[in-house]
Parts: C-alpha cells; sequence; structure tokens
C-alpha cells in the first residue's frame, strides 16, 4: 500500500504509475475509445500526485485527399478542437450551491 489509494477509475495496472517512491506518479485509466463517423477518440483520464485532474485526448480523423485540402481540414480540426476544449475547460466553475442545492456554511 502506497498511502495514496486508488480512485475507483484508475485501471490500477502498469498504466498507474502511482507508487510509495515515484512523485511523478499519476492514475490513469482505462483508455476510453469511441469508434466515430471520422475515425476514432481515446480518452484517458489522469490524476497527478498535487490532486489535478486532466484528460488526455487522441482523435484519429481521416483527412481529404488532395494536399490543399487536407492542410486546410487540419489547421481547421486544430482551431475548432482547441476551441471546444477552452470552452468546456475555461468556462467559470459552478458554485457548491449550484452544484449541492446547499449555501456554503457559515
Ligand atoms: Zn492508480
Amino acid at each position: 500500500m502506497n498511502g495514496w489509494p486508488h480512485p475507483e477509475w484508475c485501471a490500477q495496472d502498469h498504466q498507474c504509475t502511482v507508487t510509495g517512491t515515484n512523485p511523478a506518479g499519476q492514475h490513469r485509466s482505462p483508455p476510453m475509445r469511441w469508434n466515430t463517423a471520422y475515425g476514432s477518440l481515446v480518452a484517458v483520464r489522469v490524476q497527478d500526485l498535487n490532486g489535478r485532474h486532466w484528460m488526455e485526448l487522441r482523435a484519429h480523423v481521416r483527412l481529404g485527399e488532395s494536399d490543399l485540402a487536407t492542410q486546410e481540414q487540419a489547421s481547421q480540426l486544430a482551431v475548432q478542437v482547441d476551441l471546444a476544449v477552452r470552452r468546456i475547460a475555461l468556462r467559470p466553475k459552478p458554485s457548491r450551491q449550484a452544484i449541492t442545492g446547499k449555501a456554503k456554511p457559515r
């Protein structure tokens, strides 16, 4: 036992690098994979030793056939993914009251 138990979602195998002696350890979920109309999306949930939560995303996206179309698609894809992540990751956090229905104790 390392004193930092695995969260329920952690793969608890070689993917998790939390040990009693590894200061860079991370809990990591098993990869979640979705086959999509454009290719596939793979997500891994991560929590570092400071308690910060992360999501790693890897998208496999089929692009156009011509070099020009492919470059335009790749550029637009990167920009739109960045905008989508910003909308979710940087939005104001909901208040405790909005989540629990209870005001912060005084
Ligand atoms: Zn773990």
